[in-house]
């Protein structure tokens, strides 16, 4: 109960806005359950007035009265029901809206940490789980407990000593709920677990079909999503007879309480205590009665389960950003481009060892800096400094001077333009994917773009040109295209500094060629920190930085590191295939 407790005071706040309706929902559920303990009171004037009698004329009044009675009930539930979906949608709009962009600011190592599927499902089925906690929770809870409310009264009303008599058995029903929750609540939260755990398996799967049709893995995919399937089947099939065990449970409590009304009332009618009239209307209420407090003992098995999914997202929410905006930031400047790095040492969460020591480095604006190094010595690391996606745990990185930890987070990326190893491409369309580099940018200036890009020619071949569809992994283009693309986008952003994160990574060296010029566009006037494998572009750099087990090893131009015979010039010598693995140096230097 008191994880329900806590799941309910962090979810609750997110009602803001809503409880307005929450009361009227509630005013809707009061109404209804008095229309439905007036309906049965008229049902008993009814059987011993008109029926008993068998009297018309004792018919009409009350008929009319039930009727009218009906109408307004019917009304007001349809109100209260549709008003309560309504707020319950707005509710998980809301959370899911709150967890994504808690995702969105959360580090790199987080997604890498948390499979994509399960996050997927934490997005979808426990947003959903936590919802029925909260609203249908609250609903569900006050009209169970009116309807409780008033049958009693009606019963107590009727008659006192026979309702007290049948009210001894009411905690039965409680006790019993008591008895399942835990048991519900194992089951719910393996059964959490495995719907993330499939949608893992069928994402990853259909995202390495390729592999998996390659190597013939296709039994060893259909094991591994059978696991996880038989799993999931295991602990909805162990939640779902829990349910029911509990649900038939209650259905012979309920018979044998109902069956001793009847047994009473017979008794009382016989003694000439009470007529039929109010037997079955005291029948009615006590079977009216049972439901909701019933449905008192399940939203307690629901909120428990509710927990399970609760858990799971407050995991994402309590993972911290790595960043934050600075609580007291400098004004925006017009950024000249000058990058500095002073002693930055870095060690990733969790890490046994330092990725970064002592790395210092400046580039003066319209510089081109290489950042090169054998696999795995702290390149890429390096750039996510610089873009701030963490923060050094050594030394300070800065802007035109000021420190990054004190430039607004939109600010610096604003000025800092990336272009990421790996081509991302969004869903939509050509266009879209070149302006979001600058969000309202004309067609003149995408197209220019995309020129300077060397982008569009093959755009404007494309069926529908700036307007076709592509998509992640899209067939359409060849990487190289894609990445010209990738080119445009940087173009359009027009940032002071330009971060290229192996621009030719993954292009054979004819698709490498081909964006050598388009990047020597893109770096042209800014300054540019290019982290690569590949030294096609060396010899343009001002500075060439070789950084080896996290540390700065050696610097200098071209020509001064290959004199040097140092770990530079056995990158960089023509024979050491290895280092050099995506494209043919001396091809590419004659561009
Ligand atoms: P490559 O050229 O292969 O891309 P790199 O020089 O860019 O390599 P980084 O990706 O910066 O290398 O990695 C530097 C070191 O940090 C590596 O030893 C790597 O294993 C480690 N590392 C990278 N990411 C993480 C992480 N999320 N958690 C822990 N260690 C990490």
């Amino acid at each position: 109960m008191r994880e329900v407790r806590e799941a309910f005071s962090r979810f609750w706040p997110l009602t803001r806005g809503d409880r307005r309706w929450l009361v009227a929902i509630v005013g809707c559920v009061v109404v209804a359950a008095l229309a439905e303990t007036a309906s049965i009171l008229l049902f008993a004037e009814l059987t011993d007035n008109a029926l008993e009698a068998g009297s018309l004329a004792a018919f009409w009044g009350p008929a009319g009265a039930w009727l009218a009675v009906a109408a307004l009930g019917a009304s007001v539930g349809y109100l209260g029901n549709s008003l309560a979906t309504w707020t319950a949608e707005r509710f998980v709009l809301r959370l899911r809206a709150k967890v994504f962009r808690h995702v969105q600011d959360l580090p790199p190592h987080f997604f890498q940490q948390h499979r994509q599927g399960d996050l997927v499902e934490r997005l979808t089925g426990d947003v959903e789980a936590i919802e029925q906690m909260v609203v249908s929770g609250v609903v569900g809870t006050a009209s169970a407990a009116f309807s409780a409310v008033f049958y009693s009264a009606a019963a107590l009303w009727l008659r006192w000593d026979l309702a007290l008599a049948t009210f001894v058995l009411a905690p039965l029903f409680l006790l019993a709920a008591r008895r399942f929750a835990g048991r519900i609540k194992e089951a719910a939260t393996d059964e959490r677990v495995a719907d993330g755990a499939i949608t893992s398996v069928v994402e990853e799967s259909l995202g390495n079909v390729v592999l998996t049709q390659a190597y013939n893995r296709r039994g060893d995919e259909e094991k591994r999503l059978d696991r996880e399937a038989r799993a999931w089947m295991r602990a909805s099939v162990r939640g779902a007879r829990l349910s029911e065990m509990y649900e038939q449970f209650v259905e012979v409590v309920e018979t044998f309480c109902v069956l001793a009304v009847i047994g009473l009332g017979v008794w009382e009618i016989s003694a000439d205590r009470m007529t039929l009239g109010q037997l079955l209307a005291f029948a009615a209420f006590i079977g009216y009665l049972y439901p909701p407090v019933r449905n008192l003992g399940q939203l307690g098995l629901t909120l428990t389960a509710a927990t399970a999914g609760a858990h799971r997202l407050n995991e994402i929410l309590d993972a911290e950003p790595a960043v934050t905006d600075p609580a007291d930031p400098v004004r925006a400047w017009p950024v000249r481009g000058w990058v500095s790095v002073h002693g930055a040492g870095f060690r990733y969460p969790g890490a046994a060892r330092d990725s970064l020591t002592d790395v210092s480095l400046t580039a003066s604006p319209g510089e081109l800096v290489v950042v090169t190094g054998p696999s795995g010595a702290g390149k890429s690391t390096l750039a996510k400094l610089l873009l701030r996606f963490y923060d050094p745990s050594a030394g300070v990185l800065c802007l035109d001077g000021v420190p990054l930890t004190d430039v607004p987070l939109h600010f610096l990326r604003e000025n800092i333009a990336l272009l990421p190893q790996e081509t991302l491409i969004l869903h939509g369309t050509v266009r879209e994917n070149i302006v979001c580099g600058r969000p309202g940018a004309g067609d003149e200036e995408i197209e220019a773009a995309a020129v300077a890009a060397a982008a569009h020619d093959f755009v404007a071949a494309l069926p529908h040109g700036y307007d076709t569809l592509i998509a992640p992994g899209t067939a359409a283009l060849s990487g190289g295209q894609l990445k010209r693309i990738a080119i445009a986008r940087a173009m359009l952003r027009a940032a002071p500094v330009l971060i290229l994160d192996e621009p030719t990574a993954g292009l054979d060296s004819m698709a490498a060629r081909r964006v050598v010029q388009p990047l020597r566009r893109l770096m042209s006037g800014r300054t540019t920190i290019m982290i690569t494998h590949d030294l096609s572009l060396a010899p343009d750099a001002d500075r060439i930085l070789v950084v080896d087990g996290g540390r700065l090893v050696e610097s200098g131009t071209h020509q001064e590191l290959l004199a040097r015979e140092g770990i530079y010039a056995r990158l960089a010598g023509p024979y050491d295939q290895e280092a050099l693995p995506a494209a043919n140096p001396a091809g590419l230097l004659s561009v």
